[in-house]
């Protein structure tokens, strides 16, 4: 079998803003095979770049586009075409938009291979540690307390058992940072779990004041508080804080994530359409449970990486907490034909093979762009 064709379709909502929803655009992948599979993935990135990196013509032969690193190779060789792609890319590459490029390649060839073998992602990845995952409903903070504790009793009314608030107003002050979490510890109850992503709001004094202040409201975790380069600032942030520290989703490569978890960070936040797809997630995830750390996935955009991502932490031993995007847009709610419900506050691996996913082609021709 061989790869004839890398397609990669900019999707892009009529409408964009600058809020931190990253539903509202995507790249979808496609690898053609001559045996008529074909493999879907996804890139976090800047889509129309990504796109560039894929379809990109040789300059030589370290600089090379991603599609021409794989047409005409066998799909099912997948950790020798994601070194294929490294490799031809260390120019322009290692690391950044390369790398999350690379994810929509490798996620597609993992789908290709449980398509090929017919067997579920998750058990080529290894088998499943757990089939099904404990969601919490991502969504940002609203913008006053009020809304904050609104959002809070919303996604747990609709099932939910933990809700993580990010972005937005954190930052603006103490004191609506603080009657922010007090509203979201009272939105979503005592006897659920809530946790807080300040989007790179903090310097490391303030972050480590915050979450002195932030622990009386008991939140599992507290995330990116810091520039994500600082990591200096985040071994005395992590040595400091009596909350659990997590970060991770702006780091792509391994390296980087052994370098956070050398910091002492809790909870590290790798992101499959980012990190190089499974192929990388899978290393990252494994080092991060030899240290006895967890693993979560970052996860914001399609139900392409939706079902990835439940395929990745499945295979995980010691994976338990979903980041589950509730934003409302028609990318990601709509794009694929499952829809990962929540049942009994649980969402499941799937089990069809591959990664289980199908895209509605008429979403796809609705929102692409060309
Ligand atoms: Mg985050």
């Amino acid at each position: 079998m061989k790869i004839t064709n890398v397609e990669a379709l900019y999707l892009r909502l009529p409408e964009v803003n600058d809020r931190a929803d990253g539903t509202q655009d995507t790249l979808i992948v496609r690898v053609h095979t001559d045996a008529g599979i074909v493999g879907i993935g996804e890139v976090d990135s800047s889509p129309l770049v990504a796109k560039a990196i894929i379809e990109a013509p040789m300059s030589h032969f370290i600089a090379q586009g991603l599609a021409e690193c794989v047409i005409g190779e066998d799909p099912l060789e997948i950790e020798r075409l994601w070194e294929k792609m490294y490799r031809g890319s260390i120019f322009f590459g290692r690391g950044g938009a390369a790398q999350q490029a690379i994810s929509g390649i490798d996620i597609a060839l993992w789908d290709i291979a449980g398509k090929v073998y017919e067997q579920p992602v998750y058990k080529l990845l290894g088998g499943a540690f757990q089939k099904r995952l404990r969601p919490y409903a991502s969504i940002l903070f609203g913008d006053t307390p009020e809304e904050t504790y609104e959002i809070g009793q919303h996604w747990i009314d609709a099932g939910f058992t933990a809700v993580k608030f990010g972005w937005g107003p954190l930052g603006q002050s103490e004191a609506s940072d603080i009657a922010h979490i007090a509203a979201a510890r009272q939105g979503v109850g005592d006897g659920a779990d809530f946790m807080i992503d300040a989007g790179l709001a903090y310097d490391v004094a303030t972050a480590i004041r915050r979450a002195h202040q932030f622990a009386e409201y008991r939140p599992f975790w507290f995330e990116e508080a810091l520039h994500p380069d600082d990591y200096h600032g985040y071994t005395k942030f992590a040595a400091n804080s009596p909350i659990r520290i997590a970060a991770g989703e702006q780091d792509v490569t391994l390296e980087g994530f052994e370098r956070l978890l050398d910091c002492g960070l809790d909870v590290l936040q790798p992101d499959v359409a980012r990190v190089g797809g499974l192929t990388n997630m899978r290393r990252i995830g494994q080092t991060v449970a030899r240290r006895r750390k967890l693993c979560v996935n970052h996860s914001y955009k399609t139900g392409v990486s939706i079902a990835a991502s439940l395929h990745m932490l499945a295979a995980l031993p010691n994976s338990s907490w979903f980041e589950y995007c509730v934003e409302q847009s028609a990318l990601r709610q709509t794009l694929t034909r499952q829809r990962f419900p929540v049942v009994d506050g649980f969402v499941h691996v799937p089990e069809e093979p591959g990664l289980g996913v199908e895209l509605d082609e008429s979403v796809v021709e609705r929102f692409l762009v060309r």
